[in-house]
């Protein structure tokens, strides 16, 4: 309180010049409201500054001097106000002399007392700012700035706004606002919205930006360049396997090895997920330059990581795209790299594939496909044929396999094999394998007690978190029993969905039903499956079967597996039989039960005889 009597004085005793100073700053306030040239200063600065500069004009004009209780209480109010707020406010007379200013004002210039008195020029507390860092221009550009709003950066890093406004006497209004602050927010703001937040590097809308602009800096200049889209190999396994932290802090380890592979020039960004991509300006022969840069990211990802002290190896897909070669529309040169990038995918992973015109015309024909894939399902077009499968022993029959078929109303007949990748892909095999499992089983219902039933499930049905329910269902409404249903899954559902769909089948087989590991020996195949899950069959692919005869690996990977099998209790089925010697080795190696040719080709329901199946005859040839 003492410090604002000392200022009451002072002002007291420059009353004189504050009578018409005062008056002409409510004024310029007022005006600095009315057309809102105040801006970014927030509102309440200026109602604050009106309320204490209006008291000041009252003062001036009313009151030369508080004289009553009244005036003193004003008097002090005016104070309180300035002392109060947040931006420092300074008036300067005619001669750039103060005649007022407050606690901030000081504290924001880090000035001493002695320069903020009254009578104080304004030519000494810039000399005193140049001296000690805190301004870094000189006090004529100061000065001769007029009626401006000026960022200043202060020697200690915090930049102040100002806002200066020459009074119409001649005198000058100043408001000084800290906003570092808010500055570092706004950056903070504006990064964020650029980047992405784990690997800091650029985001999907700051590369949608960047490809633009290199558009038309390629329409401008002539400046070539190519778009690299990556995708990290099966990162959702390292995610279930470690853990989403660990699969971040692997993300960044691979951000980090991208940045490292990349000029300075080229723009790198994670568009979300394990996607990644790049714009490399392109050297003489894009292709060539395009091919290096996937071949260096190849190699260098190829080393494997280390993620909380394990050693976990990953590798990547990438598609390419070349501007102009291929298009010079932002939009449309990330749609192709992505068509190429799927293409690497379906080709076995880890490599790199450039855009062709054959892969928008593949894509063109997979959405063509896709939409008559819809249309078969509304119109229920799909069918059901069954194929048995027999015991290699007693001859009886074991059940008997769904294998679904697609009647086109022009194109006949269709197999699955043209039309489930479609339908994996576009996920529309959860309502086909609905289908399949609530008509297998309807169908199993009527087959003499214990035949089976076996239908196969794609990897992508185990990413529907329904198909328990979808399963039970289908028994239930059928009344099938669920020990005569047996449901084949193949090595691809447990590499790519490993914990969710080990867990899912747990449930299954808790139910009662059989799971069986189909096409054994292909993909990813490795006799650790077998100990993942206490599977109760395994289906021999029928390459082995087919080939046992004419290749001695063959036939000794059958022999291996059969007696693994056998060790381990679990039935074993051999698939594509269909010559009578094939039955004979299979027979003689221990195989349990065997399907194929020779037994029956899979045909519909109606063909089904389960007292005349003619496999008696192979049977006793084979004895
Ligand atoms: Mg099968």
């Amino acid at each position: 309180m003492s410090a604002i009597c000392e200022r009451l004085t002072c002002v007291s005793k420059h009353r004189a010049a504050l009578v018409g100073v005062l008056f002409t700053v409510f004024i310029a306030i007022l005006s600095l409201v009315y057309f809102r040239t105040v801006t970014p200063m927030t509102a309440g600065v200026v109602a604050l500054t009106l309320l204490g500069t209006g008291l000041l004009a009252r003062l001036g004009t009313g009151l030369l001097a508080p004289q009553t209780a009244a005036e003193v209480q004003k008097a002090h109010l005016l104070m309180l106000t300035l002392e109060n707020m947040s931006q420092g406010l300074c008036v300067f007379d005619t001669s750039q002399r103060i005649i007022i200013s407050n606690e901030r004002y000081r504290a924001i210039y880090s000035l001493p007392e002695e320069l903020v008195k009254p009578g104080t020029t304004l030519h000494q507390i810039l000399d005193y700012r140049i001296v000690n860092g805190g301004y870094r221009g000189s006090p004529e550009e100061y000065l001769n700035s007029q009626d401006a709003t000026e960022i200043q950066q202060l020697g200690n890093g915090r930049i102040v706004e100002v806002l200066r406004r020459k009074i119409e006497d001649g005198g000058w209004l100043t408001i000084h606002e800290d906003i570092t602050e808010r500055r570092q927010n706004e950056g903070r703001i504006s990064f964020l919205a650029h980047h992405d937040p784990l690997t800091g590097l650029a985001n999907r809308e700051a590369f949608i930006e960047k490809i633009a602009d290199w558009c038309t800096r390629y329409r401008r200049w002539g400046e070539e360049f190519n778009v690299l889209l990556l995708d990290l190999d099966r990162f959702k396994q390292i995610n279930d396997a470690f853990g989403h932290p660990a699969g971040d802090v692997l993300l960044t380890q691979v951000a980090d090895r991208l940045r490292s592979s990349v000029r300075e020039t080229d723009v790198l960004a994670r568009l979300g997920g394990d996607e990644f991509a790049i714009i490399q300006a392109a050297q003489s022969n894009p292709r060539d330059s395009a091919q290096t840069l996937a071949n260096r990211i190849i190699e260098l990802l190829d080393e494997p990581f280390s993620v909380d002290g394990n050693d976990v190896t990953v590798s990547a897909s990438i598609g390419i795209t070349l501007a102009p070669e291929h298009g010079v529309i932002g939009d449309d040169l990330l749609k192709m790299a992505d068509l190429a990038l799927h293409h690497t995918k379906s080709q076995g992973r880890n490599g790199c594939t450039f855009f062709r015109s054959a892969l928008s015309e593949a894509a063109v024909a997979r959405q063509l496909l896709e939409s008559e894939l819809r249309r078969a399902i509304a119109q229920n077009e799909f069918e059901l044929h069954y194929q048995p499968f027999v015991d290699a022993e007693t001859w009886a029959i074991c059940g008997a396999e769904a294998l679904v078929r697609w009647r086109h109303p022009q194109n006949g007949l269709i197999s699955p094999d043209r039309f489930i990748p479609a339908a994996e892909e576009s996920g529309l095999i959860s309502q086909i394998g609905e289908w399949v499992l609530r008509s297998a089983c309807a169908e199993a219902a009527s087959w003499p007690t214990p035949t089976k039933v076996a239908i196969n499930l794609s990897a992508v049905q185990f990413r529907n978190s329904n198909l328990l329910d979808v399963v039970t269902h289908a028994l239930t409404e059928s009344g099938l029993p669920p020990q005569r249903l047996e449901l084949e899954i193949t090595e691809t559902a447990l590499v790519e969905y490993g914990s969710e769909c080990l867990s899912m089948l747990g449930q299954l087989k808790s139910l009662g039903i059989s799971i069986a590991l189909d096409d054994f020996g292909t993909g990813y195949s490795s006799l650790s499956q077998l100990t993942v899950f206490p599977f109760d069959k395994i289906k021999i692919d029928k390459s082995f079967t087919q080939n046992m005869t004419k290749r001695a690996d063959c036939a000794a990977i059958i022999s291996a597996v059969l007696a693994l099998a056998q060790s381990l209790n679990i039935t074993t089925t051999a698939e594509g039989v269909e010559t009578k010697e094939e039955l004979r080795l299979l027979t003689m190696a221990g195989v349990s039960i065997v399907q194929g040719y020779l037994i029956k080709r899979a045909g519909p329901a109606s063909e089904l005889d389960f007292h005349t199946l003619s496999i008696r005859p192979v049977a006793e040839n084979v004895a």
